[in-house]
């Protein structure tokens, strides 16, 4: 069966649109309101002849608690389930709370872990990504998922994995 990578991360930061850049299609949905992806969507998705299974997790959640906790399942389920793991946050947004609880359940993870920061859609931003490496999860890549750039090194270091 192929290998699984998932995209894990709190709302808004992307994980919808980088989802929906690399299979090359609009199946997730993009939302400017935090936490709109519904249930968790699948794609096949191949990058240098490698053919993977990509996760979008998401969740319905509407107060902030909730969000809390669905995130922690869905990182939870993704560690279950992935022999990738991709950990996105915002470049725009800095290191946040939310980011480091979730940080905190993927260093149980058995399993290679991507941190990827996107939104850096300029040079200045692609600077700004160095605060992340406090999240204690190795070299943070800068993308941008508007733009497309540094999609090319993250998906070089997923298919590194397998
Ligand atoms: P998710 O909640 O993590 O799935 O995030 P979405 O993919 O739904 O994106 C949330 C918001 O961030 C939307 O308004 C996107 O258009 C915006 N967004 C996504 N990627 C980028 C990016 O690379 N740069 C900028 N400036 N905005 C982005
Ligand atoms: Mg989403």
């Amino acid at each position: 069966s192929l290998p699984v990578v998932a995209l894990v991360g709190r709302p808004n930061v992307g994980k919808s649109t980088i989802f929906n850049r690399i299979i090359n299609s609009r199946v997730a949905i993009v939302e400017d309101q935090p936490g709109v992806t519904r249930d968790r969507i699948y794609a096949n998705a191949q990058w240098m002849g490698k053919q993977f299974v990509l996760v979008d997790t998401g969740g319905i959640t509407f107060e902030d608690n909730v969000i809390e906790e669905q995130i922690k399942t869905q990182a939870e389920i993704a560690i279950n389930e992935a022999d990738v793991i991709v950990m996105l946050s915002d470049v725009t947004g800095h290191v946040t709370n939310l980011d480091e609880t979730i940080a905190k359940i993927l260093y149980k993870a058995k399993k290679p872990i991507i941190l990827a920061i996107n939104k850096a859609d300029n040079p200045e931003q692609r600077n700004d990504i160095y605060d992340f490496y406090s999240l204690g999860l190795g070299d943070p890549i800068p993308v941008s998922g508007s733009h497309g750039t540094g999609l090319g090194d993250l998906l070089d270091a997923i298919v590194s994995k397998f």
